[in-house]
Protein backbone atom coordinates (compact mmCIF):
# COMPACT_ATOMS: atom_id res chain seq x y z
CA UNK A 1 0.00 0.00 0.00
CA UNK A 2 1.27 3.38 -1.11
CA UNK A 3 1.16 6.11 1.65
CA UNK A 4 0.01 9.81 0.97
CA UNK A 5 1.88 12.10 1.77
CA UNK A 6 -0.35 14.73 2.97
CA UNK A 7 1.85 16.61 5.53
CA UNK A 8 5.52 17.06 3.72
CA UNK A 9 6.11 20.07 5.23
CA UNK A 10 5.63 18.53 8.61
CA UNK A 11 7.45 15.26 7.91
CA UNK A 12 10.28 17.55 6.66
CA UNK A 13 11.15 18.66 9.75
CA UNK A 14 10.67 16.33 11.94
CA UNK A 15 13.43 14.81 9.90
CA UNK A 16 15.14 17.71 10.46
CA UNK A 17 14.82 17.91 14.03
CA UNK A 18 15.77 14.03 14.66
CA UNK A 19 19.14 14.70 12.42
CA UNK A 20 21.15 16.34 14.92
CA UNK A 21 22.68 17.84 11.66
CA UNK A 22 22.35 19.34 8.27
CA UNK A 23 20.70 16.74 6.28
CA UNK A 24 20.97 17.16 2.05
CA UNK A 25 18.13 16.63 -0.78
CA UNK A 26 19.14 13.16 -0.87
CA UNK A 27 19.42 12.69 2.60
CA UNK A 28 15.94 13.93 3.23
CA UNK A 29 14.52 11.65 0.12
CA UNK A 30 16.33 8.87 1.30
CA UNK A 31 14.63 9.64 5.02
CA UNK A 32 10.98 9.78 3.27
CA UNK A 33 11.53 6.33 1.62
CA UNK A 34 11.39 8.01 -1.97
CA UNK A 35 7.26 8.79 -1.27
CA UNK A 36 7.71 12.27 -1.85
CA UNK A 37 9.35 13.88 -4.89
CA UNK A 38 12.09 15.87 -5.26
CA UNK A 39 9.90 18.79 -6.64
CA UNK A 40 8.52 18.79 -3.10
CA UNK A 41 11.20 18.37 -1.17
CA UNK A 42 12.81 21.39 -2.50
CA UNK A 43 9.61 23.36 -3.00
CA UNK A 44 9.09 23.04 1.07
CA UNK A 45 13.16 23.31 1.76
CA UNK A 46 12.88 27.18 0.04
CA UNK A 47 10.10 27.54 1.97
CA UNK A 48 11.56 26.75 4.98
CA UNK A 49 14.54 29.01 4.31
CA UNK A 50 12.17 32.38 3.30
CA UNK A 51 10.26 31.19 6.90
CA UNK A 52 13.20 31.54 8.79
CA UNK A 53 13.21 28.12 9.89
CA UNK A 54 15.82 26.72 7.81
CA UNK A 55 18.79 28.23 6.74
CA UNK A 56 21.32 26.74 3.79
CA UNK A 57 24.46 25.95 3.92
CA UNK A 58 26.55 24.99 0.55
CA UNK A 59 29.05 22.59 1.67
CA UNK A 60 32.71 22.25 -0.19
CA UNK A 61 31.65 19.75 -2.00
CA UNK A 62 29.15 21.45 -4.07
CA UNK A 63 25.95 20.07 -2.35
CA UNK A 64 23.53 22.27 -0.45
CA UNK A 65 22.76 21.58 2.89
CA UNK A 66 20.12 22.39 5.12
CA UNK A 67 19.88 22.87 9.05
CA UNK A 68 17.28 24.06 11.58
CA UNK A 69 17.26 27.32 12.80
CA UNK A 70 17.33 28.13 16.70
CA UNK A 71 16.05 31.89 16.30
CA UNK A 72 15.78 32.96 13.00
CA UNK A 73 12.90 34.86 12.18
CA UNK A 74 10.51 35.62 8.98
CA UNK A 75 13.39 36.33 5.85
CA UNK A 76 15.87 37.32 9.06
CA UNK A 77 18.77 34.97 9.19
CA UNK A 78 21.53 36.31 11.30
CA UNK A 79 24.06 33.67 11.88
CA UNK A 80 27.41 33.70 12.63
CA UNK A 81 28.65 30.17 13.09
CA UNK A 82 30.60 28.15 11.14
CA UNK A 83 29.56 24.71 9.49
CA UNK A 84 31.63 21.66 9.76
CA UNK A 85 31.43 18.87 6.92
CA UNK A 86 33.46 15.76 8.52
CA UNK A 87 35.72 14.22 5.44
CA UNK A 88 34.90 10.67 6.84
CA UNK A 89 31.73 10.42 7.62
CA UNK A 90 30.06 12.78 5.93
CA UNK A 91 28.11 14.81 8.47
CA UNK A 92 27.57 18.96 8.35
CA UNK A 93 26.41 20.47 11.05
CA UNK A 94 26.30 23.66 12.99
CA UNK A 95 28.79 24.55 15.11
CA UNK A 96 27.83 26.13 18.76
CA UNK A 97 30.04 28.67 18.91
CA UNK A 98 29.59 32.13 17.58
CA UNK A 99 32.06 33.85 15.73
CA UNK A 100 33.23 37.49 16.45
CA UNK A 101 33.79 38.84 12.76
CA UNK A 102 36.23 41.93 12.88
CA UNK A 103 36.12 43.56 9.32
CA UNK A 104 38.23 46.58 8.07
CA UNK A 105 36.45 49.89 8.49
CA UNK A 106 33.67 50.35 6.37
CA UNK A 107 32.51 46.99 5.42
CA UNK A 108 29.16 46.41 6.95
CA UNK A 109 28.64 42.22 7.01
CA UNK A 110 25.15 41.00 6.20
CA UNK A 111 25.35 37.51 5.88
CA UNK A 112 28.37 35.13 7.31
CA UNK A 113 29.29 32.14 5.16
CA UNK A 114 32.10 29.96 6.68
CA UNK A 115 32.59 26.19 6.49
CA UNK A 116 35.38 23.77 7.89
CA UNK A 117 36.00 20.38 6.62
CA UNK A 118 38.11 18.00 8.67
CA UNK A 119 37.62 15.56 11.15
CA UNK A 120 34.68 15.88 13.84
CA UNK A 121 34.40 14.70 17.09
CA UNK A 122 33.04 11.26 16.50
CA UNK A 123 35.57 10.15 13.52
CA UNK A 124 38.78 12.12 15.33
ZN1 LIG B 1 18.44 31.19 10.21
ZN1 LIG C 1 32.71 12.24 11.20
ZN1 LIG D 1 24.15 26.45 10.82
Amino acid sequence: MKRRNTQPKKEILSALKSAHSALSHEMIQSEMKDQMDRATIYRVLNRFCEDGLVHRIVGDDGKQYFALCLQCEEKKHHHNHFHFRCLDCGTVECLDKEIQISLPAGYVPEHFNGLITGHCRRCS
